[in-house]
C-alpha cells in the first residue's frame, strides 16, 4: 500500500479525546471508526436530567478554548458554527473558614484590587504570580503540553533549548506551596493558589511548583462558560466527526487489541476485537486509560510497569442537587475552603480517607444558563475531592460527606439549604471506574505529586507495539480537557510522521 494511501483507524473510546482524535485523523483522509462502550459519546464529559434540572456530571470549567478552536480550524470547520462561549467576568468566588469572600475577577487590575481590600495581600505580589505564570506557560508550552517528550525530534527543536535555559524557572526543585508561600504574605492568598494543584488531581505540599502554570491558564488567559454547559462540547465534537465521515459503533466495547507476530519477534498492532468480530486496522488509537488498556486489552504483551504503578491522582464525590430557591450570595463557580488545607490533603494523598472538612466547590450552570433549572431554582454541583479507590467503605463516606457539605454550606450561607433539595443523585469514584473504565476511579490518569511526574505518564504511542497510539487524560501531556485536545494533537502528529517515515 502506498505510504500516504488512506489508512483503517479504529479508536478505542469516544471522551473528548478519542472524538478530537477522529476529527483530526478523518480529516486527513484516514478512515476512522470509534469504537465505545457506552451509549453515547462524551466519556467524562456527561450529562444528567432530572425534570426541569439539567447538571454536567464532570467537567465545569471550561479554559484555553483556542484548543477547541484550533482543532474545529484544522478540520476545516467555522467553529462558531459549532458552538458558543464568553469568557466569565468573575472567575470563582472563594469563601474562606474565616468568613472572608474574595471575587477572583477576570481582569487583573480588579483582582489584584480585590485582594488588597478583602485579605490585605499587596496587589504587587499578584501581578508578580502572574507575570511568573505566564512566563512558565510560555516555556513550557510548546515542549511540555504540544508535543512528545518521548520522540527525540522534540529535542532538536528551538523551543526545547528555550525550555531548557528557562529550566532554573521552572519551579521542578520546589513546591507548589513552598513557593506560594515565598510569594504571598497572607495565608489566605496561599490556600487560593495551592487549590491549582487539585486541577490535576494532585497535592500543593507535593507537586512542584510548576504547576503553577494551570493559574496562567485561568487567570491570564480567562475562564470560560460554553453556551449550553459542557455538554455541548461533546455534541459540536461528535458532529464535527460525524461530517468528516467518522463512524460510530456504541455499545460495542473493546475487548482486545489485536496484534500480528513480526520479524525479529516484534509485534504490530492490527486491529481491535469487539462485539464478538475482529476489525483490522492499520493505526488503534486508545482513549482508555492507560492501565486497563494494557491489563484488560492487551494481557499478553510486556506491560510498562514502572509507568502503569505511579500513584494515581485523586478522585471526586460529587452531589447534583436540583434546588427549589435560588442563592443570590453564590456565583457559578465556588469554593469554600476548608479550614486546615495540610491537613484536607493528608486525607487525600496519604490516609486516603474523608477529610471531616473538606473543600466544597459548587458549580451553578442555572446562573449563567437559566433553561438549566425550572424558574426560581438552581441546578447545584456540589463537588470534593477525595481519594482514588483504596478499599475504603464508600458508602460511609458518601453518606458523611453529604452531613459534611451541607453542614459548610448552611455554615457559609447562614441559612438552611437541605429542605430546598428537589432532585439528587450522585456520582463517587466507583462510578467513574465503572462508567468511563478509569483506573481506580482516579480523574486525572497518575498523580502529579513529584517533579518526574511528566516524564513518568505514557507517551502517545507504544515503542513495543507500532501502529498503538495513545490519547486522553491517563497520558502525555494528562488530564483535563485542554491537554486531552493537545493528546489528540501529538496523536495525529505522531501517525503522520510513521506514515512520512513508510511505517506503514
Ligand atoms: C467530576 C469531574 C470533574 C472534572 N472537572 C474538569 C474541569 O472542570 N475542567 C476540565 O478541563 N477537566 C475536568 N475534568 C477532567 C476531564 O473531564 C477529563 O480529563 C476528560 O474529559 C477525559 O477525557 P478522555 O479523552 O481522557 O476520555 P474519558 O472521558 O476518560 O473517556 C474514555 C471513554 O472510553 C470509553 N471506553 C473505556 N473502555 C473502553 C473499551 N474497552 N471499549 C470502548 N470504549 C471504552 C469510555 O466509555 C469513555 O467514553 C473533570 C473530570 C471529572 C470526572
Amino acid at each position: 500500500m502506498a505510504a500516504n494511501a488512506p489508512k483503517n483507524v479504529a479508536i478505542i473510546g469516544s471522551g473528548v479525546a478519542g472524538l478530537a482524535s477522529a476529527i483530526r485523523l478523518a480529516a486527513r483522509g484516514h478512515k476512522v471508526c470509534v469504537f465505545e462502550a457506552a451509549a453515547c459519546a462524551g466519556g467524562k464529559v456527561g450529562e444528567h436530567r432530572d425534570g426541569p434540572y439539567r447538571f454536567d456530571l464532570g467537567p465545569s470549567l471550561f479554559t484555553l478554548p483556542e484548543a477547541l478552536d484550533e482543532l474545529f480550524r484544522d478540520a476545516g470547520a467555522d467553529p462558531a458554527a459549532y458552538y458558543g462561549y464568553r469568557k466569565l467576568d468573575t472567575i470563582c468566588r472563594y469563601f474562606f473558614a474565616d468568613g472572608k469572600v474574595l471575587n477572583a475577577w477576570a481582569d487583573p487590575e480588579q483582582m489584584a484590587r480585590e485582594f488588597e481590600e478583602v485579605l490585605g495581600e499587596p496587589a504587587e505580589n499578584i501581578h508578580r504570580y502572574l507575570a511568573q505564570a505566564r512566563r512558565l506557560y510560555d516555556l513550557t508550552e510548546p515542549i511540555f503540553l504540544r508535543s512528545s517528550l518521548h520522540d527525540w525530534r522534540t529535542y532538536w527543536r528551538a523551543p526545547w533549548l528555550k525550555t531548557l535555559a528557562g529550566l532554573p524557572h521552572l519551579g521542578a526543585f520546589q513546591t507548589m506551596h513552598r513557593a506560594n508561600e515565598q510569594m504571598f504574605n497572607k495565608p489566605n492568598s496561599v490556600q487560593l493558589f495551592n487549590r491549582y494543584a487539585t486541577y490535576n488531581g494532585s497535592s500543593p505540599y507535593k507537586a512542584p511548583a510548576t504547576l503553577n502554570v494551570i493559574g496562567h491558564l485561568e487567570h491570564n488567559m480567562g475562564a470560560y462558560f460554553l453556551q449550553g454547559g459542557m455538554r455541548s462540547l461533546v455534541t459540536a465534537l461528535h458532529q464535527l466527526a460525524l461530517e468528516r465521515g467518522v463512524q460510530f459503533r456504541f455499545e460495542t466495547p473493546v475487548e482486545k487489541i489485536l496484534t500480528r507476530r513480526q520479524r525479529f519477534g516484534r509485534h504490530l498492532a492490527v486491529g481491535v476485537r469487539a462485539g464478538g468480530a475482529d476489525h483490522p486496522a492499520d493505526v488503534v488509537v486508545s482513549n482508555m486509560d492507560v492501565v486497563p488498556t494494557y491489563r484488560q486489552l492487551l494481557p499478553e504483551l510486556r506491560h510498562p510497569s514502572r509507568i502503569l504503578n505511579q500513584p494515581r491522582s485523586t478522585a471526586a464525590l460529587i452531589f447534583y442537587w436540583g434546588m427549589d430557591r435560588q442563592y443570590p450570595a453564590l456565583d457559578v463557580h465556588n469554593i469554600l475552603f476548608s479550614a486546615d488545607y495540610p491537613a484536607e490533603f493528608r486525607h487525600l494523598t496519604e490516609t486516603k480517607t474523608l477529610c471531616p472538612d473538606p473543600t466544597v466547590y459548587l458549580y451553578i450552570s442555572s446562573k449563567a444558563e437559566p433553561d438549566d433549572a425550572p424558574a426560581g431554582g438552581e441546578n447545584w454541583f456540589a463537588m470534593i475531592n477525595v481519594p482514588h479507590l483504596a478499599g475504603q467503605d464508600w458508602d460511609t463516606i458518601v453518606r458523611d460527606a453529604r452531613t459534611a457539605i451541607l453542614r459548610k454550606v448552611e455554615r457559609v450561607l447562614g441559612e438552611p439549604v437541605a429542605p430546598h433539595i428537589r432532585s439528587e443523585f450522585h456520582l463517587d469514584p466507583r462510578d467513574i471506574q465503572a462508567r468511563t473504565s478509569s483506573h481506580l476511579g482516579a480523574l486525572y490518569g497518575n498523580s502529579s505529586d513529584n517533579r518526574f511526574a511528566a516524564f513518568l505518564r505514557h507517551p502517545n504511542f507504544s515503542r513495543k507495539l507500532p501502529g498503538l497510539y495513545f490519547c486522553g487524560g491517563s497520558v502525555h501531556p494528562g488530564g483535563g480537557i485542554p491537554l486531552c485536545l493537545l493528546s489528540a494533537h501529538i496523536v495525529d502528529e505522531q501517525v503522520l510522521r510513521r506514515q512520512q517515515s513508510r511505517a506503514f
